[in-house]
């Protein structure tokens, strides 16, 4: 099988639902990923943020091993040790009291969504509205493109469930104007991800943070991709001195199995037994990769390593821009950034990066993003700007 049969494969068979890349990848080590011919990239997009310790790292891959050989699923009506291990961990390096674990981060995002209805149901008359954002991205169920507050993700799918309204991100009154009798809860990233890495002001979240106590709302976090060290600290909502109320994991959570959770603080924790559950939540194979990977995270300090690296990264942009004059922002936390070109050229130029063996992502027309994984050493980082430049320097940006 070559390359081309391997992606008429996929154009038979498989639903049309992606314009996917022509690259079939066959392995991973840390930062770097192999084609079915033995070419070599470097991944600046970490799985999708998902590999926070870089392609196969071995803490994980010999959880996972242990794991396998053990007991990898039973219901969650008997007790497994590993996702309460997880559990233990998360909540005692988090402000949060209590987890539950899910499979994504739009099913993480949905639980918290439930816990947010009931304790609008229980403590406030029956409201049930969520305060989301514009350019914010929480997931693909029915509910979730309600949550997201793009157009693109929305319109094909009315009608979508109701109970969400999407307001200006950035624009504390908005969330002021837009909270009624009916709404429960705020749910906001800390960082917009997917929107374009949009970082608002911390003097904003505070803000809100502030509002939705005095209103008895609850004040939600999707750190579904900032958590687990991507922003230099352990979860984002650190980086802004908050302190919420309900937070929602997923990606890097499960260290490449598919794993999320949603946390919330014990004066919010309104779910009782029969409200909520998943046959595969938390099931032990994911939940001991997780562990794994939260310990490892933990005992080497990763996220300082993360902050590093990240404000290295950043150097190296900068430089750069003093040669090239159509780089206009260059924007992020840790290792999560993203760089804003005047022209829409960003596919262009993750397609030649590609040429060179260097994985990035057109985040949007104007914006390249690049989310490596954490342990990216300075020379990896050094081969991969030297290849954005030249890159730029081809497309005269
Ligand atoms: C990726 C992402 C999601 C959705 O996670 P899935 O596992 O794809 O369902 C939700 N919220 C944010 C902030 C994300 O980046």
């Amino acid at each position: 099988m070559t390359k081309t049969d391997w992606i008429k494969l996929e154009s038979t068979y498989y639903m049309q639902v992606v314009n996917r890349i022509p690259l079939v990848l066959v392995k991973g080590k840390g930062t770097i990923v192999w084609d079915e011919n033995g070419k070599r990239y470097l991944d600046f997009t970490s799985g999708w943020a998902v590999l926070n310790l870089g392609h196969s790292h071995q803490a994980v891959s010999n959880a996972i091993k242990y794991q396998v050989d053990n007991i990898m699923q039973m219901t969650n009506l008997y007790y497994t040790i590993p996702q309460l291990k997880l559990a233990k961990l998360l909540v005692d390096n988090s402000c949060f009291d209590r987890i539950f674990f899910s499979n994504s981060g739009a099913e993480a995002n949905e639980g918290a969504c439930k816990l947010a209805r009931k304790w609008g149901k229980e403590k406030l008359n029956g409201a049930f509205e969520i305060i989301t954002m514009e350019n914010s991205f929480h997931g693909r169920t029915l509910a979730m493109m309600a949550a997201t507050g793009q157009k693109e993700y929305q319109e094909k799918w009315q009608p979508l469930p109701d109970g969400f309204v999407n307001v200006e991100y950035n624009n504390f009154d908005a969330v002021k104007k837009a909270t009624k009798k009916n709404t429960c809860a705020v749910l906001l990233e800390v960082v917009q991800g997917e929107g374009g890495v949009n970082i608002p002001d911390q003097r904003y979240l505070l803000d809100i943070q502030q509002w939705c106590h005095e209103k008895n709302i609850l004040f939600m976090i999707d750190e579904v991709q900032t958590g687990m060290g991507r922003l230099g600290t352990l979860f984002g909502y650190q980086k802004f001195g908050l302190d919420p109320d309900v937070m929602i994991l997923g990606k890097a959570l499960g260290a490449g199995t598919p794993l999320g959770a949603f946390l919330c603080k014990e004066r919010f924790s309104a779910l009782e037994p029969g409200d909520h559950g998943s046959t595969f939540g938390g099931n032990a194979l994911t939940t001991a990769a997780g562990w794994a990977s939260l310990k490892y995270i933990l005992d080497t300090d990763i996220p300082s390593e993360c902050s590093h690296a990240g404000k290295y990264l950043k150097s190296l942009l900068d430089e750069m821009t003093t040669r090239h004059s159509n780089i206009v922002d260059i924007r992020g936390y840790g290792l999560l950034i993203g760089v804003e070109i005047a022209k829409n050229k960003a596919v262009d130029a993750m397609k030649l990066c590609l040429e060179r063996g260097l994985l990035i992502n057109a985040v949007r027309p104007n914006t390249i993003r690049l989310f490596p994984p954490l342990t990216v050493s300075e020379g990896e980082m050094n081969k991969a700007i030297s290849i954005l430049e030249e890159v730029f320097d081809e497309l005269k940006i």
